[in-house]
């Protein structure tokens, strides 16, 4: 629905949910960035942690970071059978808030029980924050893509800052203080979506209460068009599968690389920049590039070239595997020189960053075009069960890194990275005729 009240040409609503899931990520990437290092941390000492072996740790790490993203399926489905997307979002922060909190205490027991309600509360929370991004524009409005780019900002601001500040709190004061910091985080961005609900009128609330013409549209089954979109959407999963087992790698195989393998040291200031720095570097970008790229693709659109967002996505995923190129170059500067330069891996990280912003709010703007209404969040949730997907996939990728070389895996993905996505632009007359042209 478009508002009248405006901000930056974009509705008033837009910067509740900007404000809101900025929070939501900064208490989500917060709590992730401790996680594993809580995990293994010595059971001794000022700061204790559980004192875990890394491979049970990247283990649990690996199942959670799928488990958070497929909950977004039941949490889609519960917002459009039942409570719609603005009902499933309170109750997601309310839930991220108890499970954050929880985590902040120091009992055994109570770990198992924050991270579920973590589960829980994302599922509700991250796909239907994102359908209701869809929700402010009306059909057609050509405003929809550079929306979700805004909210991506939005997106990394809160991991950036989380980066920083519950790093530094967790693993200089206390595990649990950071993962407390994490709960207030969430805790404010709960409270900016309750004051902000006047600027969300009409979007999503329950389908019961949508209007007669809406209800009968919602009330008629599938027809072929429906059907045929919803086809294009699965296929475009395999992409986003894709890309995030690639993409996702940053936490893994390149962490570890910048730890162990990388030159980090300022011979000017006499320093080493700690590892976990690289961590908020890709946010650092997006927050700095997404203006620019998304602006760059509406001019590209405007001279009348091709832009749909299955070829947005299709080059995403091109530019983002040449990053991994830079990775091969380090690795034989790494095996010539005994250690490799960190610019490699800031140019790795500014080439997946520029695929991201590419592919990703793309998607989610693909997906709240095509979706039929009554399922919007039911296939929003999906999208995120693919991207969890990805993640996990990502964490096999590293492990099997062990055996076959980094250097052998780095340049497989940018071949095959480099591959799909000239696949994908192949095939892209038929997937655009199979969606109807939708934009
Ligand atoms: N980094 C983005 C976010 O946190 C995308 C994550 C994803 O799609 N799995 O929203």
């Amino acid at each position: 629905m478009t508002q009248k009240k405006q901000i930056l040409g974009h509705p008033v609503g837009l910067y509740v949910l900007f404000f809101t899931e900025m929070w939501e990520r900064f208490s989500f990437y917060g709590m992730r960035g401790i996680l594993i290092l809580f995990l293994v941390a010595s059971t001794k000492g000022t700061n204790p942690g559980y004192g875990w072996l890394e491979k049970d740790a990247l283990q649990l790490y690996g199942i959670y970071t799928f488990l958070v993203y497929l909950s977004s399926v039941p949490g889609g489905i519960i917002a459009d059978k039942w409570l719609g997307q603005k009902k499933a979002v309170l109750i997601g922060g309310a839930l991220l808030v108890i499970g954050h909190s929880i985590l902040a205490t120091q009992l055994l027991w109570a770990f198992y029980t924050g991270l579920a309600f973590i589960v829980a509360g994302v599922g509700m929370l991250k796909s239907n924050i994102s359908t209701m991004v869809g929700g402010l524009y009306a059909v057609g409005d050509d405003r929809r893509d550079q929306g979700f780019s805004i909210f991506y900002i939005g997106i990394n601001i809160g991991a950036f800052a989380a980066a920083i500040v519950v790093g530094y709190v967790g693993e200089v004061y206390s595990w649990h203080y950071g993962f407390g910091l994490a709960g207030i985080g969430m805790a404010i961005g709960l409270l900016i979506f309750i004051v902000g609900q006047k600027h969300l009128q009409g979007t999503g609330d329950s389908h019961k209460k949508h209007t007669a013409i809406q209800s009968a549209a919602q009330s008629m089954s599938l027809t072929k068009i429906d059907k045929d979109r919803i086809v294009v959407m699965l296929i475009s999963f395999l992409l986003v599968i894709a890309f995030w087992a690639a993409y996702e790698q940053a936490g893994g195989l390149m962490n570890l690389y910048a730890d162990q393998k990388t030159d980090r040291t300022i011979a000017l200031f006499k320093a080493t920049i700690p590892a976990s720095w690289f961590q908020s570097v890709t946010a650092f970008f997006i927050v700095t590039l997404g203006a620019p790229v998304a602006a760059f693709w509406y001019r590209w659109k405007k001279n009348g070239k091709e832009s749909s967002s299955i070829f947005k996505m299709a080059i995403g995923m091109i530019i983002m595997g040449w990053g991994f190129l830079f990775m091969v170059a380090a690795s034989f500067q790494f095996q010539s020189d005994g250690a490799s330069s960190m610019y490699w891996l800031i140019l790795a990280y500014l080439f997946h960053t520029i695929g991201e912003l590419c592919a990703s709010p793309v998607a989610l703007s693909y997906i709240t075009k095509l979706a039929p209404l009554k399922y919007a969040s039911s296939m929003m949730g999906l999208y995120f069960a693919a991207t969890g997907l990805g993640n996990y996939v990502a964490s096999w990728v590293g492990i099997w890194s062990q055996s076959a070389g980094e250097l052998q895996i780095f340049l497989g993905i940018a071949i095959f990275s480099t591959l799909l996505g000239l696949l994908i632009i192949a095939i892209l007359k038929p997937l655009k005729r199979l969606a109807h042209a939708a934009e």
